[in-house]
């Protein structure tokens, strides 16, 4: 197929990235935006030889399923990939998507329960970080055109709280005022890379973080006098990121006004969050994921629990109160001391936590001979590592409780844990990223053999 040519497809598949998948004259087809059981008239816009992306042209026929996305622009971007499937069958895309792993790995007896959706299909993020540049002459935030750099222009970003997008649309008139240069990619000047903001929903209380090139510039002081002025912000960092890049953020924040974190609340625990410490993105639907986490871990009073992959302690800290000692690992050094202070707050005087890699921590409590009875591991998208199960296994956990942002890994790491002596019969898809393809879920590995 060339580039442009025009093809009819039949697609019958949805990939993990939620692209339509087709077959034409035995050669795969990804079509952007295209839903199983429709037939379209595609554009190549690229061909792999073994496969080829393409964009529709023309819906010839239409899946039942399909709802109309409010704006082309997040289809360009792809910044809600999944906002063109009915919210129930996403749902359902997300549980398939588990159990086809799952059976990859010939794991077909463990069950996939229905995901659990989110209380918000829109407008459910707590963080928004969106980048800034300059399009036809005027300072703009939006997102980026899918495989580029080009900026979309945006002022209703779907997902966000729309408090976040009210405060971002503020920023972004005071930067265009005050006439300050938005961050130019190709010549690595200008100032203005990417604006961050974050709000507290149980508080109301937002943070707006600059991500620029440099630590200060004309004009940033009278930028931050009126950032102050807008109502729900209570605090302003600037994130100095001077390097040629993609990564959104720098490694220093300075403090420009304000508190020097929000407040928000999980369940009745207060937690303070500093800008570079992860917090969960969905907030109505986190207590849920804790919760089913926790329920299903079976502590007792008697218990040491681990808390891997802890960020702000929030999982530890929301068990604490039903076990013995909490020891939390965390890679990020603010988002320990967050972690502690969070402890602190919510007099919380049984949970300590450690900074370092999971995976060289845990090796070093198993050979100190450190016994766990319940290990919580709540991994990036890469997963676990094989010192870390191999560590956490020795110390002797009943359970192990996985919390997955990613279902291949989980699979990968499960099978790992199978191999030494764990089992479970179920993984609890929970759907903390609607209108995108993300699968999040909850999966208790129980201890059989007792060697
Ligand atoms: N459990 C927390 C955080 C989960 S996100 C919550 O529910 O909010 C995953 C966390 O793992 C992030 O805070 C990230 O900084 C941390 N992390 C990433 N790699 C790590 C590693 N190798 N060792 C320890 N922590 C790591």
């Amino acid at each position: 197929m060339k580039k442009n040519e025009i093809v009819e497809v039949e697609i019958t598949d949805l990939s993990y990235e939620a692209m339509g998948v087709g077959h034409v004259n035995g050669e795969t087809v990804f079509v952007n935006n295209a839903l199983p059981g429709e037939v379209v008239k595609a554009q190549i816009l690229k061909d792999k030889k073994s496969y080829a992306f393409a964009r529709i042209s023309e819906i010839v026929k239409e899946s039942p399923d399909r709802v109309k996305v409010p704006l082309r622009q997040y289809v360009q971007t792809g910044l809600t990939s999944l906002a063109h499937l009915k919210y129930d069958k996403q749902l359902e895309f997300k549980q398939k998507q588990v159990k086809e792993l799952l059976s990859k790995a010939h794991l077909d007896q463990i069950k996939v329960a229905e995901t659990l959706p989110s209380p918000l299909e829109t407008g459910y993020r707590n963080k928004a970080q969106v980048p800034v540049r300059m399009v036809k002459g005027q300072l703009e935030i939006g997102f980026f055109r899918r495989h580029s750099h080009d900026l979309v222009p945006l002022e209703d970003f779907f997902t966000n709280d729309p408090e976040i997008d009210r405060v971002l649309l503020a920023v972004r008139d005071i930067l265009r005022e005050k006439r300050i240069p938005a961050y130019d990619e190709e010549k690595h000047q200008g100032q203005v890379r990417y604006l961050e903001v974050r709000r507290g929903t149980a508080t109301g209380d937002m943070m707006v973080v600059l991500v620029c090139l440099d630590r200060d510039f004309p004009g940033l002081h009278s930028v931050v006098d009126e950032i102050k002025e807008i109502a729900g912000v209570k605090s302003i960092f600037l994130n100095h990121n001077s390097k040629r890049t993609n990564v959104i953020l720098g490694e220093h924040d300075y403090h420009l006004w304000g508190k020097r974190y929000i407040d928000d609340k999980i369940g009745d625990l207060t937690f303070e969050i500093s800008p570079q410490s992860f917090f969960q993105i969905n907030s109505l639907q986190t207590p849920r994921l804790y919760k089913l986490a926790i329920d299903q871990a079976g502590l007792t009073k008697d218990d040491l629990i681990v808390d891997a992959y802890s960020g702000i302690g929030t999982i530890g800290l929301s068990a604490a109160k039903d076990v013995k000692e909490v020891r939390g690992v965390e890679v990020v050094k603010a988002a320990v001391k967050d972690a502690k202070n969070n402890a602190r707050l919510n007099q919380i005087h049984n949970a300590k936590y450690y900074a370092g890699k999971a995976e060289e921590l845990m090796p070093k409590w198993a050979a100190e001979g450190l016994k766990t009875d319940v290990i919580f591991v709540d991994p990036p998208r890469k997963g676990l590592t094989k010192e870390f199960i191999d560590a956490a296994v020795k110390t002797g956990p009943k359970k192990v409780v996985y919390i997955s942002c990613n279902p291949a890994t989980l699979v990968r790491d499960m099978q790992l844990l199978m191999e030494a002596g764990y089992t479970t019969d179920l993984v609890s898809p929970v759907d903390m990223f609607p209108q995108t393809p993300h699968v999040e879920s909850v999966t208790v590995l129980e201890r059989t053999q007792i060697d």
